[in-house]
């Protein structure tokens, strides 16, 4: 039989998150001339980096963009680039860039990985 587990705080975190992404509008409808975007995300920490790139699915992607801090022992430890992203995208910015500090924490201290991004669109004429 298997053991009986507890829902573990990531796995809330990550419901909720999932919540929010289901309740926030479509990046379709927010940005109408949308055709393409990617998101090249680089987080630093301390001992270093590491970097990933996330493509979105024009019609189906909320104009969400929240990323989850990339340390494990980090608590509430999440990247919201909603504001600077939908900005750029309403401005109809081809490219653009940006930074996010984690306001989590490790433990009694702050994390303070510095998240940075850089944003490739395309729009309709
Ligand atoms: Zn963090």
């Amino acid at each position: 039989m298997m053991p009986h587990r507890k829902t573990s705080p990531a796995a809330l975190r990550f419901a909720e998150r999932r919540q929010r992404e289901n309740d926030a509008p479509k990046l379709s409808t927010q940005v109408p001339t949308l055709t393409r975007l990617q998101l090249e995300i680089e987080e630093q920490s301390g001992v270093g980096g590491s970097k990933h790139i996330r493509r979105f699915v024009i019609e189906h992607a909320p104009a969400l963009f929240l990323v989850a801090c990339g340390d494990e022992r980090c608590i509430d430890g999440e990247h919201d680039l909603t504001t600077g992203v939908m900005h750029a995208l309403r401005a109809h910015e081809k490219s653009f860039r940006g930074s996010d500090e984690c306001r989590g924490s490790i433990g009694p201290s702050a994390c303070l990985r510095v998240l940075h991004f850089d944003g490739t669109a395309e729009y309709r004429e």
